[in-house]
């Protein structure tokens, strides 16, 4: 006979067989291996099963919460009442008895439950006017018989998996799960091999592969279990740390960067030409910059700052920097539009330097375009703006020494990625105005160094947000109509109707229509929507910053850094339908100067009311509770708070790192076991451990370190692209 092995097929696993492989392969379960890896997705603790004499005493003594009781059912009844059916389902236990009614569902229930089964029931029980202990539409979990025995007698913590239908269809429920885990268990778990390096292990105080695996699926008591979780979320972290410190290490030993000097009269003829001064924060994250600077080593640093806090100004200054040492340097916007507008303010900004400065995004003219592709190969060009198309096309520098990325978030490391694979190594500095929490920034941006503008400049006001019902639109427009008069312009933003963009336009033009027929009428008004191309849309942001109009009805394309003076009102219908981010983001284009700007968020007026009474306390809301009333407590946390930080953590407790994690940055693994809202500490811990174990051993040569190297190989091979493993 062979020896056993992890990579087995599953099939001949008793109980497994053909036809149930094929249901596991299905679900990319193939070997032990694989199997073994198939976690629990909650379990069942005898701490908190009670008895039926224990439950009965606790109702009469008052207690409402919920309760666990593990019983045999005794008898099954189906009840006509009146028009309406009852089903009910009696319970009893060596100590007493007690009945589960439903009275939606019955025909399901009546298939699933048979006299003599066993099963846990959770819920809050109520005594009925006939003395019974009963649960109405309780949560349930079913046991076969020896376990139930074996459960009630040793007190062990049962674990529950989730059954996709493939495996339920294969008559494969949590029973048969369970047996056939413990199978692999009990044959193949003592030839798993450590995937963690023993210092770190010793250190962290660790439970071992062999021990996690056992007991996260069969928990010898819940510190073990617990421990098995840690090592799981710690071992998930320590990889991913791996690779971010890997890809930082890579950065930095890539041939070497540019050392600049700095020419301090070029920079102070900038700030003198400014009409303000630089906040201290703006100070602090420019003396960083420069410190890069005029290292060799290649800068790679991330810049944080809420939106209008002044991070252009920043890399316009270092931008400087580099073109005063006969460099070229780049923006990369995320939209047309956007690049546009970089391009507008810097030629402005730097009228009196004589630098050449071009726009090159896909709008530009064909031969236009290749006069300035000819500009920047010849280094006739100093400056460029565009879009990462920039990045992408043939576009060949003279001698390019510095890079400015526009709102990271939009781009993902892939793009940087390819920025170093070109095999420049100019300074990079990244600009992002989603504000994210500590924990995502530890991990999406670990290998860069962060500067972070938290200061506003002075002459801000902070933005009044107000939330309104639709009913309250007329006096919103009176309003307008009056602050016009103080030389307002407003905003006023309906989010997209269909995904379609024609019905989209039509929705614009439409509502646009209202509103001209609405007492704005004395007012001029602009439209701007996303069927647009990048010159109408400029245009018309143009003619609205000149005035030739009062208020721009737009859809959601104004979201990013869209900079208008007097604009200092925004109206967002249908707020209730923006996520928190976007309403930051949107709010964020008025409030860009010294007047008090106002942002108004309409919402249906029940909503509207029903949100102005709605207190809460994260603290005692359930996960359910939180994804209910999402828009209330969205609506309410634009209303409390001004700051993007802020809100970035009530956005992470509404949405869950996942899904942030997810849309923010491609080319990064899943998070499964960790939760970086709660796991912040081992986090921390796994970022130091990994990022010294690289410092020391940079290709993960050492024999410690050997499996580290192989576990990367063999998991995570699609993240190692950018590094020097493999
Ligand atoms: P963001 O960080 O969103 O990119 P910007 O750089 O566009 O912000 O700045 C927003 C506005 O504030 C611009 O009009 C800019 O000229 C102005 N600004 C920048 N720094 C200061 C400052 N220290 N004092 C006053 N206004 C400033
Ligand atoms: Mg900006």
């Amino acid at each position: 006979m062979q020896p056993k092995s992890l990579l087995d097929p599953i099939q001949f696993l008793s109980g497994v067989g053909p036809k149930r492989a094929e249901a596991f392969n299905s679900i990319g379960i193939k070997n032990i291996e694989n199997l073994l890896f198939y976690f629990p997705s909650k379990y069942l603790d005898r701490r908190n099963i009670l008895t039926i004499v224990k439950v009965m005493q606790h109702v009469i003594n008052g207690y409402e919460g919920e309760v666990t009781v593990v019983a045999k059912i005794t008898d099954i009844e189906l009840i006509n009442y009146y028009k309406k059916q009852i089903f009910k389902v009696r319970f009893s236990d060596s100590t007493g008895n007690f009945e589960c009614v439903w009275f939606k569902g019955i025909k399901y229930f009546k298939t699933l439950f048979n006299k003599g089964e066993h099963y846990a029931i959770s819920g809050k029980p109520v005594t009925t006017k006939y003395g019974n202990l009963q649960f109405t539409h309780p949560d349930f979990d079913k046991f076969s018989d020896d376990e139930s025995n074996d459960f009630i007698n040793t007190g062990k913590i049962i674990p529950y998996y989730s059954i996709p239908q493939s495996l339920k269809s294969k008559n494969l429920g949590d029973i048969g799960l369970r047996k056939i885990i413990y199978k692999a268990i009990t044959e193949y778990s003592g030839l798993l091999s450590e995937t963690l390096p023993k210092n770190l292990i010793e250190k962290n105080n660790i439970l071992d592969i062999i021990n996690s695996v056992k007991n996260i699926h069969f928990p010898e008591s819940n510190e073990l279990l617990a421990e098995a979780k840690n090592r799981f979320k710690y071992e998930e972290l320590f990889y991913i740390e791996t690779l971010v410190a890997l890809r930082k290490h890579n950065y930095l030993t890539k041939a070497k960067g540019i050392k600049f000097q700095i020419h301090s009269d070029v920079i102070k003829k900038f700030l003198d030409s400014l009409t303000f001064e630089l906040t201290n924060d703006q100070l602090k994250v420019l003396s960083e910059i420069k410190t890069d600077m005029i290292n060799p080593k290649p800068m790679n640093r991330l810049l944080q700052g809420d939106v209008g806090s002044g991070k252009t100004i920043v890399s316009l200054i270092s931008i400087l920097i580099a073109v005063s040492n006969n460099y070229q340097a780049v923006i990369m916007a995320p939209t047309e539009i956007l690049a546009d507008q970089h391009y507008q303010t810097i030629a402005k900004f730097l009228k009196d330097f004589n630098f050449n400065i071009d726009l090159l995004i896909g709008g530009t003219k064909k031969s236009e375009k290749n006069a300035i592709k000819e500009k920047i190969q010849n280094g006739e060009c100093n400056i460029i703006i565009g879009t990462h198309a920039l990045i992408e096309e043939d576009v060949d520098f003279a001698k390019l020494g510095f890079v400015v990325i526009d709102e990271q978030h939009r781009f993902g490391v892939a793009h940087r990625g390819k920025l170093i694979s070109k095999g420049i190594t100019p300074d990079v500095l990244i600009m992002t105005a989603t504000p994210i929490p500590r924990t995502l920034t530890m991990t999406l941006y670990g290998d860069l160094d962060l500067s972070i503008i938290k200061e506003m400049p002075k002459n801000r006001i902070p933005i009044k947000t107000a939330l309104r019902g639709e009913s309250s639109l007329e006096d919103i427009y009176k309003f307008i109509i009056d602050k016009h008069k103080e030389n307002y312009q407003a905003f006023i933003v309906f989010p997209l109707v269909e995904e379609s963009e024609k019905l989209d336009l039509k929705a614009a033009e439409v509502y646009y229509e209202e509103l001209k027929n609405s007492s704005l009428n004395t007012l001029k008004i602009g439209l701007l929507h996303g069927r647009m191309n990048w010159k109408e849309k400029d245009e018309t942001m143009q003619s609205f910053k000149n005035k030739k109009f009062d208020v721009l009805i737009s859809t959601t394309v104004i979201e990013v850094g869209i900079d208008i003076p007097d604009a200092n009102i925004i109206v967002i219908n249908n707020a209730e339908r923006f996520g928190l981010s976007q309403l930051h983001q949107l709010r964020g284009r008025v409030g860009r100067g010294s007047d008090q700007a106002f942002c108004i968020l309409v919402t249906k007026d029940e909503l509207a009311a029903k949100t102005r009474n709605f207190n809460y306390d994260f603290q005692y809301l359930s996960k359910t509770q939180i994804d209910f009333h999402k828009s209330k407590i969205r609506l309410n946390a634009m209303v409390k708070h001004t700051s993007g930080f802020e809100l970035s953590e009530v956005d992470l407790k509404l949405r869950g790192p996942g899904d942030i994690f997810g849309k923010m940055q491609s080319g990064f693994p899943n998070l499964i076991f960790a939760d970086l809202t709660t796991d912040q500490e081992i986090l921390i811990n796994a970022k130091q451990d990994a990022f010294q174990i690289i410092e020391d051993d940079k290709n993960l040569k050492s024999k410690e370190n050997y499996m580290i190297k192989n576990k990367l190989n063999n998991y995570y091979k699609e993240n190692l692209k950018y590094s020097t493993v493999g």
